[in-house]
């Protein structure tokens, strides 16, 4: 039987994987209790609703086949959604079921998953941040956890970009052992980082709570 997409992004949420998320990037937090506690709860009530209607969390139309996205901007105690890409995805009743993947398109979208609900933990600690904060912290989540999940792909210029940067900056945090506080993240990545990653449009970087 297809599982459905609420159930996997719930078992990436609450994955022994989760336990590598786990370091202070300027002024946001990333911690596994935060993806295993806050942000799951708020999927299991409902408060986080999987949608594959690009309408749910964007006015504009999407250029091209757009990604996965969460919804910042949406006031608190308001449903807040979660796009997820169509293509990844069927209906099967009155649910939406993930389609057979590949071990690398799973690595993937569990990297993407962990990237929006690094938003919604953002947006459950009710802190200002700067896009770029808000983008460079969810990539390196991401990146760590694709690692995790089995996206072994070799880094050849970690200056190529920010997806290769943040792939690079979390092999070298793993390197390191599974950490028990926080890691610190030099401040040279975290520049680096933050002056490469896409940011969306400023007013949609409201995070004031799910
Ligand atoms: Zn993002």
């Amino acid at each position: 039987m297809a599982e459905t997409v609420k159930s996997f992004v719930l078992q990436t949420l609450s994955s022994p994987h989760v336990d590598w998320l786990n370091f202070r990037f300027d002024n946001t937090l990333v911690y596994p209790s935060g993806y295993r506690n806050d942000v799951a709860r708020a999927f299991e009530s409902e408060r986080i609703r999987i949608t594959i209607n690009y309408a749910d969390v964007s006015h504009d139309p999407p250029a091209g086949a757009p990604g996965a996205a969460y919804a910042m901007d949406t006031a608190r105690g308001q449903t807040h959604y979660l796009f997820f890409p169509p293509a990844l995805a069927h209906r099967c009743g009155r649910d939406l079921c993930i389609n057979v993947l590949t071990s690398f398109e799973e690595a993937n979208l569990r990297r993407t998953i962990i990237h929006e609900c690094t938003h919604a933990l953002q947006d459950y600690q009710r802190v200002r941040l700067t896009p770029q904060t808000a983008e460079a912290s969810a990539y390196l989540a991401g990146a760590i956890t694709g690692r995790r999940w089995g996206d072994h792909h070799i880094v050849a210029n970690e200056r190529a970009g920010a997806h290769a940067y943040a792939f690079s900056l979390a092999d070298r945090l793993l390197q390191q052992g599974l950490p028990h506080r926080p890691w610190a993240i030099p401040a040279e990545d975290i520049a680096w980082l933050k002056a490469h990653v896409l940011v969306g449009r400023l007013e949609r970087y409201v995070f004031n709570g799910i």
